[in-house]
């Protein structure tokens, strides 16, 4: 880890060196070769090169085993690569599987998008462990109050059987009594609803997250898993897309299933047209940029009917604001998050500045972890709400 770390200093340290060769070019005082310079500035004329690596540029024909491992720029990249020229430097470029799996550890211009997203399936990981493991808990705790009706309501209808039954076979004839029961004064005992909405939202962004630190991580081993890596990645960002759907709608339009069918069936048709579409490889070039991200954003935007539905449905919900504030936000994020991706914000203002830190894509990274924390946030409310209300006073 040290070593990576003091070699994240000395690309930091290089990249400010180079920012002043840049700056006084002409003088060529960084370079204590003059000749060199020269051949340097040529190679920027002949290459659009603007600045070499100072390692290849001294021995390019030798040491083939340090070459391996050296970063290279934009320029030397083999062509599938060439994906931002904004970006000019730090390449890892046609490394083996170990090296790449090991340069998780090194600064690169992908290490900050690979730990970005793997930092946030760590966090949803979490999440979804946190919840897996509360729910034998909040069906204790909703067992034990539906207990108490029984107790309570049936007190003086006292059964001398009771004594020779085990408690747990009471309990279950208590319940049935309970909800054959006509008498609608006594409030019926909610259980709590079901949880694997929530569950496939939860391992769909952790499928995004994850698939999206590979890609960053290994598809700069080859053409041909560089192709793969990317499909994956689409598919992940449509899977992440879909599954969020599934709490809000299943919840909403819990107590009306033909509204949950025919919501969470487009959804789920729209983003298999979206997979099927990026499977083609001539859509996963820097070319298509724009058009993937009008796929994603139209998936997004499929969601305004629902949601406007949804609020209608439930006008009066106290809930209704919050849970509108958490989706503003996720769009928010998500939305800003596709802004950067397409325009390439900041890097295209400064090539080369932002290489290994601050590019537009890390950023979408970033944008991406908190939507999904937003839509996180109000799932909760959905579940909240639902466990409370269950399907009664509804009208859909
Ligand atoms: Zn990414």
């Amino acid at each position: 880890m040290s070593t990576s770390f003091s070699e994240g200093v000395v690309i930091l340290s290089r990249r400010s060196s180079k920012r002043k060769t840049k700056s006084s070019s002409s003088l060529s005082s960084s370079s204590s070769d003059h000749h060199q310079a020269e051949m340097d500035m040529k190679k920027l004329h002949d290459h659009g090169h603007s600045h070499g690596h100072d390692k290849s540029k001294s021995n390019n024909n030798n040491n083939n085993k340090s070459k391996r491992r050296a970063l290279v720029s934009f320029w030397e990249l083999p062509e599938y690569m060439k994906d931002n020229e904004f970006i000019h430097n730090y390449y890892r470029a046609n490394w083996s599987i170990k090296e790449a799996l090991f340069s998780v550890f090194r600064w690169h211009n992908e290490t900050l998008n690979v730990w970005t997203h793997l930092l946030g399936f760590v966090l949803f990981l979490g999440l979804s462990m946190a919840n897996f493991i509360q729910i034998p808990q909040i069906a204790d705790l909703i067992s034990l109050i539906t207990r108490s009706f029984p107790i309570s309501s049936y007190a003086n209808v006292s059964h001398n059987s009771e004594d020779f039954i085990p408690q747990g076979t009471t309990n279950l004839i208590d319940l049935k009594q309970i909800n054959t029961s006509s008498e609608m004064d006594i409030a019926p005992p909610l259980t709590p609803v079901t949880r694997w909405p929530f569950f496939v939202f939860l391992a769909g962004s952790m499928f995004c997250l994850l698939s999206s630190s590979i890609c960053h991580l290994f598809s700069c081993h080859s053409h041909n898993l560089n192709i793969k890596l990317l499909r994956i990645d689409y598919a992940g960002i449509t899977i992440m897309i879909i599954t969020s759907f599934f709490p809000p709608i299943y919840y909403i339009f819990q107590c009306d299933s033909h509204w949950q069918f025919v919501y969470l069936g487009g959804i789920t048709a729209m983003g298999i047209f979206t997979i099927v579409t990026l499977l083609s490889p001539s859509l996963s070039t820097a070319k298509f940029r724009t058009f993937r991200a009008l796929l994603f954003c139209s998936m997004g935007f499929f969601g305004i009917v629902p949601a406007v539905h949804g609020s209608f449905v439930n006008w009066d919900n106290p809930k209704r604001d919050v849970t509108l504030a958490y989706e503003a936000a996720m769009a928010v994020f998500y939305l800003s998050g596709t802004g950067f991706y397409v325009t390439r914000v900041p890097e295209r203002w400064r090539p080369g500045w932002f290489d290994l830190a601050g590019h537009s894509h890390q950023i979408f990274h970033v944008l991406v972890v908190l939507g999904a924390l937003a839509h996180y946030g109000a799932t909760l409310v959905f579940l909240e709400w639902r466990d409370s209300v269950g399907c009664l006073n509804i009208n859909v």
